[in-house]
Order: structure tokens, then C-alpha cells, then sequence
């Protein structure tokens, strides 16, 4: 029923229990993207529940304008009929690095070298994001777009992305974590130029890097709710999304009810530590 979205030079990879499909060449990383896109899907399935998972594709910057829907090359992202992954080398993750790299202290540089490597590489980080787009799915659409919609899907994603890593791949923890914790230490956030957790949506405009500082508070967030209420916040959260829309005060009463420390910082966005 997806066949409207298999496009002329791609080729579909079997064995997985959604439809895969990736650029010429890039079977080995399109296995490892899928094989970790199944893991994610049958463990979601068990914490909240999936529906129907659409096909999955990891392209290559020649195909990626047939199948994505945002423009920049290696963002991964989902809607209901497809999910869109970059095949590495995605040259986003690059800019990000330089963006970041300058406003680190000597510690939260060294910590990023010992994990990523000297030059830093993200590839670690970028792969595990596929569990983020998953979790997507399951929360749904059922709120209209909106800021606080907005935000708070992105803080379910990455609820669902840690309690994945953290469940079923620990050993991945450290390249999971490491970026998005070094990154909010820095007192560093004016050299953003969105910074409101209103505007995230405003932030996808430029290179991604201003809105990949936004989903990284968000993963420090998603941690600290991961820690406080387990799988209990992830269920809490999706099931509010996929519920009656909750306006601000409605969000952070259930963020409250989760951790009033989360509640906190989504108040004092984004002047809250790591
Ligand atoms: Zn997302």
C-alpha cells in the first residue's frame, strides 16, 4: 500500500518486520539502521503500544530529495507514511561539531574526544536517532501543531530514545549522552539565535544546528524523567499526546505531577543545568 513511495534507484533490504528500502551501496548501513529500527519498534510496541510501522528509508544526498520531507540533507525525520533517514556520511553533523566545539570548556571537549574521537565524528550519536523518530509514531497526531505540541513530542522522542538506549542498548549510553550533556553546560546558549521553547519550531531555519541545541535540553530532560519516573514518564507523556490538547499550564502540570524539577526548567527554559 506504501508503493507510491518506492522511487526509481532504490533498492529494498528483506528480512525486517517494516519495509525497508536504501540507496545503491548502502545496504551494510541500511541493515544497522533497520536492525535497530526493529529492536525499537517491538520495544515501544511493549511500553506504549505501535501502530503499523511505514517503511524506512536510508538514503544518500542523491536520493534524499525523492523521499524526505524536510530539505536538509541527514535530519532524520517521520510522518505517517515514511521514515527518513540519512546513509553517512551526513555533512550536517559537521556543522554541528563546529558550532559546538568553540563554546565548550577544556572538560566538555575532552569528554566529547573520548567518545567520538579526535576529529569529532557524531556518526555514534546520529545512528541511534532512528529509536527517536520511532517514538513519534507512537504518540501520533492527535494534538494540532502548536508550540507546546511542538516541544513536547520532541521531549516524548527523546524519552522514548533514552529509555530505548538505556533498556535495551546500554553500552550505546555514552555516545547517547555525552553531546547533548557537554553541549547544555555551557553557559553558552545567547550564541543561539531562537532560544525560546515557543519558537522551536522557528529554529529548523539555517544550518539544524540551532535546532539540535533545542533537542539536546530536551534530552537532558528526557534523561532526568527517564531516571525520576522510568518507563512510567514515557507512557505518561504519549498518552497525554494522544489525548485532548493540554495548553502550557496543562503540560507543565503533567511534566509536575512526572518531576517538578523537569517543570522547573521547561519554566526557566533555558537557564537550567545539565
Ligand atoms: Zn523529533
Amino acid at each position: 500500500m506504501h508503493s507510491k513511495y518506492y522511487p526509481d534507484g532504490l533498492e529494498p533490504l528483506d528480512g525486517f518486520p517494516l519495509p525497508v528500502f536504501v540507496s545503491k551501496g548502502g545496504a551494510a548501513r541500511g541493515r544497522s539502521v533497520a536492525q535497530r529500527a526493529a529492536r525499537t519498534v517491538a520495544w515501544l510496541d511493549q511500553v506504549v503500544g505501535m501502530p503499523e510501522t511505514p517503511p524506512l528509508f536510508v538514503v544518500g544526498p542523491q536520493d534524499w530529495n525523492q523521499v524526505a520531507t524536510i530539505p536538509l540533507y541527514g535530519m532524520p525525520h517521520v510522518n505517517d507514511d515514511r521514515i527518513v533517514v540519512g546513509q553517512e556520511p551526513a555533512p550536517f553533523w559537521a556543522s554541528m561539531t563546529s558550532a559546538i566545539i568553540p563554546l565548550l570548556d577544556r572538560g566538555g571537549l575532552q569528554r566529547l574526544h573520548r567518545v567520538y574521537g579526535n576529529p569529532i565524528y557524531l556518526g555514534g550519536f546520529a545512528d541511534l536517532l532512528v529509536s527517536h523518530e520511532l517514538t513519534h509514531l507512537a504518540h501520533g497526531q492527535a494534538w494540532p501543531d502548536g508550540p507546546v505540541a511542538f516541544w513536547l513530542r520532541e521531549l516524548a522522542a527523546n524519552l522514548g530514545l533514552h529509555g530505548y538506549v538505556t533498556d535495551v542498548e546500554p553500552a550505546k549510553k555514552p555516545h547517547l549522552e555525552t553531546v547533548f550533556e557537554a553541549t547544555w553546560a555551557t553557559a553558552s546558549h545567547s550564541h543561539w539565535p531562537v532560544r525560546d521553547l515557543s519558537r522551536m519550531a522557528d529554529s529548523l531555519d539555517g544550518d539544524g544546528s540551532n535546532y539540535v541545541w533545542f533537542e539536546f535540553g530536551l534530552q537532558v530532560l528526557a534523561k532526568r524523567l527517564w531516571q525520576i519516573a522510568g518507563a512510567g514518564a514515557l507512557k505518561r507523556v504519549v498518552h497525554a499526546l494522544r489525548g485532548p490538547e493540554l495548553d502550557l499550564p496543562g503540560a507543565l502540570e503533567l511534566l509536575e505531577a512526572l518531576d517538578p524539577e523537569v517543570a522547573r526548567s521547561v519554566r526557566d527554559w533555558p537557564r537550567f543545568a545539565s
